[in-house]
């Protein structure tokens, strides 16, 4: 039997003291900030707690999710919109940057709040698409025959329950100029048991190729329980992808950037993106210089098989693409 997804969302840790006592951490030696936690309140699945090392105040799951003093201060460069895209929002919930495909923003929720998201600062409440909104989009994408991919993106658009997603499938399904339906979620990582067997019979019976770009930024955060629904994905024709984005005490290491490849490509995950970190207001201590992320990837590069090293991109608002760093 699997344990209800839902349930679990609603028993996340939210509260640092019960999330520290969990962890055999010592409250006081964390730097932690109830300010930062205001402005971004801390969140975590037990699923992915369950992967921090017990007593580790230098645990690299540990360093994602925790709000520290540091995301109080201002970084040259930094902003609350740094990739533009609340420029770039055509109507509410579509985001059309590039061509042939478009971005989907559902929902604001996601089951765990990484600290270094860039879209931390979002006016999320607003983005929450309501059905006429969501009927809207759907309009835009049939009447446009350019558009040949939707992304389902957020927050995390498997925050959607199955209902809510069988019924955007079947629109999508009447669309003859839509190829593929991208989902980019973090839910196969932190809250496996959110792939659900109608969630994976609505994938299979889809004619569209569906693709699903988990975020996993390091080896551990992969378990038995991620390795799993990763398989039943496969199993139901979905081509996944991975991508993640280099973060200093993260994942800023040769070791910990080829572990990751190597553990993803274990459970049938490819490595896709590897993202410079996004100017985002608050995240300005995950960032790694230019100069440092060219030579790591060049040393992962040097040591593992082509298709295991991820695209080092960076995203800049008014581009046509992501672009390569
Ligand atoms: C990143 C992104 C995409 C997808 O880009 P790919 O390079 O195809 O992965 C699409 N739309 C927006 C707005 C994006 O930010
Ligand atoms: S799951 Fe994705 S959208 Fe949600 S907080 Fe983490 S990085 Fe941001």
């Amino acid at each position: 039997m699997t344990r209800s997804w839902q349930i679990q969302m609603q028993n996340a840790f939210t509260d640092l003291q019960t999330l520290c006592d969990y962890l055999e951490l010592p409250i006081n030696d964390l730097n932690l900030s109830q300010n930062a936690a205001k402005q971004f309140p801390l969140r975590v699945s037990l699923a992915f707690a369950e992967r921090i090392e017990k007593g580790n105040l230098h645990d690299p799951l540990l360093r994602q999710i925790l709000p520290i003093h540091d995301e109080l201060q201002d970084y040259d460069g930094f902003s609350n919109d740094p990739v533009g895209d609340l420029n770039a929002l055509k109507q509410i919930g579509l985001l059309h940057k590039y061509h042939g495909r478009v971005l989907l923003i559902n929902t604001g929720a996601c089951a765990i709040h990484c600290r270094y998201c860039f879209r931390r600062n979002f006016p999320y409440a607003d983005l929450q698409l309501n059905k006429q909104q969501e009927n809207a989009v759907i309009q835009t994408i049939q009447n446009d025959s350019s558009i040949q991919e939707v992304i389902l993106s957020g927050g995390d658009p498997l925050i959607l329950n199955d209902d809510r997603l069988a019924r955007l499938f079947d629109e999508f399904e009447k669309i003859p100029t839509l190829k593929r339906i991208r989902i980019h979620t973090r839910l196969p990582i932190v809250l496996p048991d959110r792939i659900t067997d109608d969630l994976l019979v609505i994938f299979k019976n889809c004619s569209k190729k569906v693709i699903v770009v988990v975020h996993c930024n390091h080896a551990n955060e992969i378990d038995d329980d991620v390795a799993k629904v990763c398989q039943s994905l496969g199993l139901a024709n979905v081509t996944l992808l991975n991508q993640s984005v280099l973060l200093q005490g993260v994942n800023d290491n040769t070791a910990a950037l080829c572990n990751l490849s190597e553990k993803l490509f274990e459970v049938g995950v490819l490595p896709y993106y590897l993202h410079f970190l996004d100017k985002a207001n608050g995240t300005g201590h995950f960032q790694v210089s230019k100069k440092k992320a060219l030579a790591l990837l060049n040393e992962v590069q040097n040591r593992l098989s082509g298709y295991l090293v991820p695209k080092l991109v960076v995203e800049k608002a008014g581009e046509l693409s992501k672009q390569y760093l």
